[in-house]
């Protein structure tokens, strides 16, 4: 199934066969799959992680917990696809007494057909070729083709030789799964005929060219991208008055972890102007340590994104110095600080990722500048709001809610739990579409809705049929019948 000696053609020629086995196939049958892929994957765990700390500096312990939260993940799919909400099956019976007529209609979810996933460098398991894209792609019908992550090659050769060779044992179809390299291919692949949806994770200028050939071919496709996130935090006069402290060494440690290399690392922390709220960053943020960054185009980046900030009017270094070499010494922490006046006069050279363990400390005069200011943050993952339980933050929590797709209160953004409710999405160029990618419903993104009409029972999908046999919850005339 990972068949290197195949040509491109020849891989999405075979996907599109295994698509009609995969469509065809059952709810349990393609859980056995996914629970066989996990299975897999947690056997071979000291191996894999090995590969993957020579090749990314992430660590063992990190790796290891990445590895647990993937295996989890396919298991997460697995048992969403068991409980049958997500067809999101829908009949409405025939009235010929209605003024018209209606039909019999009945609606469900069918796989869009293959799927391109771009691997992502700073999650080398969770969101990479055994990732969230892939398991939810293969959950709900799809074959899958990878482009793996120029930043961990050996990894993502090794991890499809398992995942291939259990979704063979498992009993899936050949073609079901492929792994290819290098931009030329992965460009291809987009272009492809047989690709119908394409799950991408890195960079807005790298996602941006693959959108935008997604979506001029000839019969343009949805790509599904997480592009860039600044992830702004708020905090509160009352809330620095009551633990300044504790909020410097909780945001310390969110925004150098993993070498700051998170799209939910906390990029922007608004705070009002006249407190020391700065020093104590600085404090939390003296003893933590360089770290190694991904590859070394991420670690020239690093610097060169410290440099242009700190050289903009009215910036400051709060802590950590601009001058260094990443890529030799590892990324060490930089703060910055500004006012809220100036993002306003600057908001494109001052609203841009500079990915690594930098942050940006912007000084507000009052919930009015406050307001002007999160005005002109772009789209994001994550907002955050730290205030005192006393206070009235409902219309920031209304502005928040319209630049993000994950509302925080109190904690900070680094970490995403994977469920049922989780929301990893937000307004572009958080992500190019409405979807999630972490959680039960990213699977929504490989779906598309089909009614039939009229339709003989023999025709229709089991979810459809009169007598529910997979006992799945179905809206049924208006109401919801759980099963
Ligand atoms: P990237 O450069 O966008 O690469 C991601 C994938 O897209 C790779 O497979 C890459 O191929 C491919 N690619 C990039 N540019 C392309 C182009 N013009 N045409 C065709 N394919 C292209 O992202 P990255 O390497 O992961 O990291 C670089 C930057 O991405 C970081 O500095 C950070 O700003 C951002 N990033 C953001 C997130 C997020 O979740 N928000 C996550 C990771 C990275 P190759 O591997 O073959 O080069």
């Amino acid at each position: 199934m990972t068949t290197a000696t195949l040509s491109l053609s020849e891989l999405t020629a075979a996907a599109t066969e295994a698509a009609k086995v995969t469509a065809a196939a059952s709810d349990a049958e393609r859980a056995g799959w996914l629970n066989a892929v996990a299975d897999a994957l947690d056997a071979n765990a000291a191996e894999l992680v090995e590969i993957a700390d020579s090749e990314t500096s992430l660590g063992a312990a990190r790796l290891t917990g990445e590895v647990a939260r993937t295996t989890g993940q396919l298991r997460l799919f697995a048992r969403v696809i068991t409980e049958g909400s997500y067809l999101e099956a829908v009949i409405d019976h025939a009235d010929p007494s209605a003024t018209p007529p209606k039909p019999d209609l009945r609606r469900i979810l069918r796989p869009i057909g293959p799927v391109a996933v771009f691997s992502a460098s700073n999650f080398p398991f969770a969101f990479s070729v055994a990732g969230g894209d892939t398991a939810s792609a293969l959950a709900v019908g799809c074959p899958v083709i990878v482009k793996a992550h120029s930043g961990h090659l050996r990894l993502s050769e090794r991890t499809a030789e398992i995942v291939a060779e259990a979704l063979r044992s498992a009993g899936a179809p050949e073609g079901i799964f492929a792994l290819v390299s290098g931009r030329e291919q992965g460009t291809a692949l987009v272009q492809d005929p047989a690709i119908k949806a394409v799950g991408f994770t890195g960079s807005i200028p790298g996602g941006r060219a693959l959108f935008d050939l997604a979506t001029s071919r000839p019969e343009p496709i949805p790509f599904y991208g997480e592009l860039g996130s600044l992830n702004p935090v708020v905090i509160t006069g009352a809330a620095l008055a009551e633990r300044s402290g504790q909020l410097a060494a909780g945001l310390a440690a969110s925004f150098t972890m993993g070498a700051g290399q998170f799209c939910t690392k906390p990029g922007l922390v608004f705070i009002p102007a006249g407190t020391s709220f700065a020093a104590d960053l600085a404090e939390a943020t003296k003893d933590k340590p360089a770290a190694g960054m991904l590859t070394d185009r991420i670690a020239e980046a690093y610097p060169d994104g410290l440099r242009s900030v700190a050289s903009l009017p009215d910036v400051a270094v709060v802590s950590g110095t601009v001058d260094q070499d990443a890529g030799a010494n590892g990324a060490a922490p930089v703060v910055f600080s500004t006012s809220a006046a100036n993002v306003l006069q600057r908001p494109d050279e001052l609203l841009e990722e500079c990915f690594g363990p930098t942050t940006l400390l912007i000084e507000y005069s009052g919930p009015e500048e406050l307001s002007q200011v999160l005005a002109k943050v772009p789209g994001s993952l994550t907002a955050t709001v730290h205030a005192q339980p006393d206070e009235d933050v409902s219309a920031l929590v209304d502005q928040l809610t319209g630049l993000a797709g994950r509302v925080l209160f109190d904690g900070w953004p680094t970490g995403v739990a994977v469920n049922w409710a989780q929301q990893h999405g937000g307004p572009y160029p958080a992500t190019t579409s409405l979807f999630t990618s972490v959680g039960a419903t990213a699977v929504r993104r490989f779906q598309r809705p089909v009614a039939y009409q009229d339709a003989p029972e023999a025709v229709l999908h089991p979810a459809l049929r009169e007598g529910n046999p997979l006992g799945i919850p179905r809206r049924v005339d208006g109401e919801l019948v759980l099963r």
